[in-house]
C-alpha cells in the first residue's frame, strides 16, 4: 500500500501525481499534487491550478504540514493556496511551519470552484494552523486570501465584448508565453485632453489590486464625463507569470517587478511599458496609479492607505488626491488620509532603502512628462480597519477610486 514514503498511517498511501520543479525542490513530498489512499476513499491535496501555491511537508493521520512555496523569493512571504478533494468526513488540520502565514481573518475558503470566497476567520487560527471538516468529496480550496488570476478577469471582461468604447489587446508576451493583458477605455468619437494610466500585479500574490481594478473599470465605463474625457489604459497583470504560477512575486529574484522600472529591465512587462508609455502618453497622462496589497500583519498594515512619495510636490498632489478619495467615497470600507503612509513615516518607504534595488512603479512614473499625480494604494488582503474586506466591497472602493479621479481630474482642467 505504501507507494509514496510518506510517515502515513493506518496504511494511507501517499501517491504523488505532478510534481513541479522537482530538480530544486528537496522537500520530503515535494510540492503540488499530492494524493493519498485511504481503505476507504482517496483523498486529494493539490496547486495545479492557476495561481495554486503550496509545499506539503508531512502528513500523519488527519494532520497536514503545509508551507508557501517561496521559489525564487529573497526572504520569507506567505501566499499560499491549495485545494482539497475527496475528504468527506475527514477533520484535517493544516500546519503552517512558521508564524505570520494568515491574515487576521484566518484562511479563506471556496467550495464552488473559487467563484467565492469565505473568511473561516482569525479565532480559527490557533499555532500556525487551521482544521477544516469536510462535509463532502467535492473539492474546496483554501488561500491566504482571495484569489485572482486569468480566469477572473477574462470572466469579468466578457459584459464588455463589442463595447465600441472599450479595446482589449496584449502589453506584450511573457517569458511564459502568456499574454498579459492590455485593456483601454476611449471615446470613439473625440481625442481626449487627459490620460490614466492603471496597473495592478507588480507583486504577483496581491491580488486585491483585481478587484479594485474591476471597479474602476467599473465606474469609468458608468460614468459619462470620465468616458467622454479621459483615455484610460489597464494593465491587470503586470506579473502575468507569476500569478498564473501562483508564484510570491514581492521580493522575486533577480528582480522584483516593481523594482524593475530603471535601466534596463529584465521583465517583459516592465520592458514593453517602458516602451509603450512615451508613445502612448503624448505629455496627456495626468494620473498613473499602481495597486497593491501591503504585508499581512500590524495595525499599519489594516487599512487602506496611499504611499507618500519622496518628492514633496508629488506628495502635496497625493494628499489632494486622498482628501477626495476620503471626502466623496460611497462604499462601505473606510478610508482616512490620516492613514497615509507619507514618505518616510514608516521603514519601508524610507526613499534611502528601495533605491538600491531599483525604480519602482511609482517613482518611474513620477518622470513621465506632463504627469501630475501618481501614486500607489495599498489595499489589505482582509481587514480593514475593523472591517471584513470582500471581493465585492473591494470592487466598490474602486468605484470610488474612479470616481475620485473623476473629481481630480475636474479640479486640473479649471
Ligand atoms: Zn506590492
Amino acid at each position: 500500500m505504501k507507494r509514496g514514503g510518506c510517515f502515513c498511517p493506518f496504511s494511507i498511501n501517499l501517491n504523488l501525481r505532478i510534481m513541479k520543479n522537482m530538480a530544486k525542490s528537496i522537500l520530503f513530498c515535494l510540492f503540488c499534487l499530492v494524493s493519498i489512499s485511504s481503505m476507504s476513499q482517496q483523498m486529494n491535496i493539490y496547486s495545479d491550478f492557476p495561481g495554486g501555491n503550496i509545499l506539503i511537508d508531512k502528513i500523519k493521520g488527519d494532520t497536514i504540514w503545509v508551507r508557501p512555496d517561496l521559489r525564487d523569493t529573497e526572504g520569507d512571504w506567505f501566499y499560499w493556496y491549495f485545494a482539497v478533494s475527496n475528504a468527506e468526513g475527514r477533520k484535517l488540520t493544516f500546519v503552517f511551519n512558521k508564524p505570520n502565514q494568515f491574515t487576521k481573518m484566518g484562511a479563506s475558503i471556496s467550495t464552488d470552484g473559487a467563484k467565492s470566497w469565505q473568511w473561516q476567520g482569525g479565532d480559527a487560527v490557533e499555532k500556525n494552523r487551521f482544521t477544516y471538516q469536510f462535509a463532502s468529496n467535492s473539492e474546496v480550496r483554501f488561500s491566504m486570501g482571495i484569489p485572482y488570476t486569468q480566469e477572473n478577469f477574462d470572466s469579468f471582461m466578457k459584459q464588455f465584448k463589442g463595447n465600441r468604447w472599450m479595446w482589449q489587446s496584449a502589453l506584450c508576451q511573457t517569458k511564459k508565453g502568456r499574454t498579459a493583458e492590455l485593456v483601454k477605455i476611449k471615446n470613439p468619437f473625440k481625442v481626449p485632453n487627459m490620460k490614466v494610466l492603471v496597473t495592478a500585479r507588480n507583486h504577483a500574490c496581491e491580488m486585491m489590486g483585481d478587484y479594485l481594478m474591476e471597479g474602476i473599470i467599473l465606474e469609468v465605463m458608468n460614468n459619462a464625463w470620465l468616458k467622454e474625457n479621459v483615455e484610460f489604459v489597464f494593465l491587470p497583470f503586470m506579473d502575468k507569470d507569476g500569478v498564473e504560477d501562483g508564484d510570491q512575486g514581492k521580493n522575486r529574484l533577480p528582480r522584483d517587478h516593481n523594482r524593475d522600472y530603471s535601466e534596463i529591465s529584465v521583465h517583459e512587462t516592465t520592458a514593453a511599458l517602458r516602451k509603450m508609455e512615451p508613445l502612448w502618453s503624448e505629455n496627456k497622462l495626468k494620473i498613473a496609479l499602481d495597486l497593491h496589497c501591503p504585508w499581512i500583519k500590524n495595525v499599519d498594515n489594516e487599512h487602506i492607505f496611499l504611499t507618500g512619495s519622496d518628492n514633496k510636490e508629488m506628495e502635496r498632489k497625493q494628499l489632494v488626491f486622498s482628501d477626495i478619495l476620503e471626502k466623496n467615497k460611497k462604499s462601505e470600507l473606510t478610508y482616512f488620509t490620516s492613514g497615509m503612509a507619507l514618505s518616510g513615516k514608516l521603514d519601508w518607504n524610507d526613499p534611502k532603502k528601495s533605491l538600491p534595488k531599483g525604480d519602482s512603479f511609482q517613482k518611474w512614473s513620477a518622470k513621465i512628462p506632463g504627469v501630475d499625480m501618481t501614486t500607489t494604494i495599498e489595499f489589505p488582503y482582509s481587514y480593514n480597519s475593523g472591517q471584513v474586506i470582500s471581493a465585492q466591497n473591494a470592487v466598490d472602493f474602486g468605484k470610488d477610486v474612479a470616481h475620485a479621479m473623476e473629481l481630480y481630474l475636474k479640479q486640473l482642467e479649471k
